[in-house]
C-alpha cells in the first residue's frame, strides 16, 4: 500500500517522456544462468564482446596506471584525443571521448534534441537510438530494410521527405550486421536536407572496414560542410567493454563544445583513457580479433544456413538469425543449456535472435543448443508467417 502511494507520487512527479520509455534489455546475467541451469559452462553471446578479451598491451598499461587512480582523470582526455587525432588525421578539437560511445549518443540527444523533434533511424534498431531521443521528447521514425534485408532506397527517400532533425544511422547495423554500401550510404546522405544532423554509429567499424564496398563514414563526410558526428568504440573490436570508453569525431569543434557543456566533467575514468591509448597501439591484438571473427562468422553462418535458418548478411561480430519460432521461447530454452543470446521483440522480428560470434567452442555450444531448442518448440505456422510478411510489406507502403 505504502509502496503504491510512493510509486503514484513518483509517477506524478516524473516527466511524461520518462514514463513512456521502454526499458533497455541488457540480457541475462551469466552467474544467475549458471546457478539456475546447473550447467558446468555458460557462454554469453548476447553483448557482442570480444572473445579474446582485453588487449595485452592495454592490460599492461592498466597495471602501470593504477597508482594514479587517487587523482581525478584528465577531464579533457587530452592524451587519448591526441592519439586519435594523429591516427585519424582530424584536429583534436573535433574529437570527444565518452564513457562508452553510448554516453556520446546520450550527450548528442541532450544537446540537440527538443520535444517534438523528429529522428530517423533503422528498424530493427539499436535500443538506445530510440530510447535517448524519446527521453528528450523527440519522436523516432524507423526505416525498414527489404524482406531480404537489403537497402530500401524508396523507404529512406520517403522517411527523409518529412522535416527531420537528426538521422541515427548504424553502419554496420546492430542487430542486422548488414552494412550500407558506399552508394547506399551516399544515397541516404544526399536524401537528407542540409540542416539534418547526421549521427553515424560505427561501433563495428573495425570488423567492416576490410570490405571493399563499406563506406568509411569519416572519409565520406570529411568534405561535407553540414553537421555530423561519427561514433566508434573501444568496447567491441578492442575488447575494453568493461572500462567504458568510446569516441566521436565531429564535423566542427563547435559540436564538441556543445557536448562538453552537457557532459559530466570527469565522464571518462583514468584507467579507461590510458587503456584506450594502449589498445589503439596493439595492432596485433586487433588483427587476431578480426581474423578470428571473420573465420568464425563464416563457420557459424554456413552451419546455420545448412540447418535451414535464414541469416542476415553480416560484416560485424554477430549474426541475426530467424529461428522461425517466438524468440522469447527460443532464448528461454537456450538458457537451460547455458547459452545466452539476445532475443528480438520488435514487430516483424519477433522470431529473430542476435548471437555474438565466439570462439569455436562457444559457437558449437550455441549450434547444439539451438538444434535442441528448435526441436522442442513448434515452428510458427504458415498462417502466422504469412500475416507477419503482409504486415512487414504493409508497413513499408
Ligand atoms: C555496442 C554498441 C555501442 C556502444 O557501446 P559502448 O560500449 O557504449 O561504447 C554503440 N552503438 C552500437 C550500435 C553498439 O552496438
Amino acid at each position: 500500500m505504502r509502496n503504491a502511494i510512493v510509486s503514484d507520487l513518483c509517477k506524478s512527479l516524473l516527466r511524461p517522456e520518462v514514463t513512456a520509455l521502454p526499458p533497455y534489455d541488457p540480457g541475462a546475467d551469466p552467474t544467475a544462468v549458471k546457478a539456475e541451469s546447473g550447467v558446468s559452462k555458460v557462454t554469453k553471446l548476447s553483448n557482442n564482446e570480444n572473445p579474446l578479451g582485453i588487449s595485452p598491451l592495454a592490460m599492461a598499461a592498466l597495471a602501470e596506471e593504477i597508482c594514479d587512480c587517487g587523482k581525478y582523470p584528465d577531464p579533457a582526455a587530452n592524451s587519448l584525443r591526441r592519439a586519435l587525432a594523429a591516427r585519424l588525421d582530424v584536429p583534436k578539437d573535433r574529437i570527444i571521448i565518452g564513457n562508452g560511445s553510448e554516453n556520446i549518443l546520450e550527450l548528442l540527444c541532450q544537446a540537440f534534441l527538443s520535444p517534438g523533434d523528429r529522428v530517423v533511424t533503422q528498424t530493427p534498431r539499436f535500443g538506445l537510438h530510440e530510447i535517448f531521443p524519446m527521453m528528450m521528447g523527440a519522436y523516432v521514425d524507423k526505416v525498414r530494410p527489404r524482406h531480404d534485408f537489403s537497402f530500401d532506397a524508396s523507404a529512406w527517400e520517403r522517411a527523409l521527405s518529412s522535416p527531420t532533425k537528426m538521422i541515427m544511422l548504424c553502419n554496420p547495423s546492430n542487430p542486422l550486421g548488414a552494412a550500407l554500401t558506399k552508394d547506399e550510404f551516399r544515397f541516404v546522405m544526399n536524401s537528407a536536407a542540409r540542416d539534418v544532423f547526421l549521427v553515424i554509429d560505427e561501433a563495428y567499424f573495425e570488423f567492416a572496414k576490410g570490405s571493399l564496398s563499406f563506406p568509411d563514414a569519416l572519409e565520406e563526410l570529411r568534405a561535407q560542410s553540414r553537421a555530423w558526428m561519427v561514433l566508434r568504440t573501444f568496447s567491441k573490436a578492442y575488447g575494453l567493454a568493461g572500462l567504458r570508453v568510446g569516441y566521436g569525431v565531429a564535423s566542427h569543434s563547435s559540436v564538441v563544445d556543445a557536448l562538453d557543456r552537457v557532459r559530466t566533467p570527469y565522464n571518462v575514468n583514468h584507467l579507461a583513457q590510458r587503456a584506450a591509448i594502449a589498445a589503439l597501439e596493439d595492432e596485433q591484438h586487433l588483427r587476431r580479433t578480426i581474423d578470428l571473427i571473420d573465420a568464425e562468422r563464416h563457420y557459424l553462418n554456413c552451419r546455420l544456413r545448412e540447418a535451414g535458418f535464414v541469416v542476415a548478411p553480416s560484416l560485424a561480430n554477430f549474426l541475426f538469425v530467424d529461428t522461425g519460432r517466438p524468440s522469447d521461447l527460443v532464448t528461454r530454452e537456450l538458457l537451460k543449456d547455458g547459452v545466452i543470446v539476445k532475443g528480438w521483440r520488435e514487430i516483424g522480428f519477433e522470431s529473430f535472435v542476435r548471437v555474438t560470434i565466439g570462439e569455436r567452442g562457444d559457437n558449437d555450444m550455441f549450434l547444439e543448443a539451438l538444434a535442441r531448442a528448435t526441436a522442442r518448440i513448434p515452428q510458427l505456422s504458415w498462417e502466422h508467417d504469412k500475416t507477419a510478411a503482409v504486415e512487414f510489406i504493409g508497413e513499408k507502403v
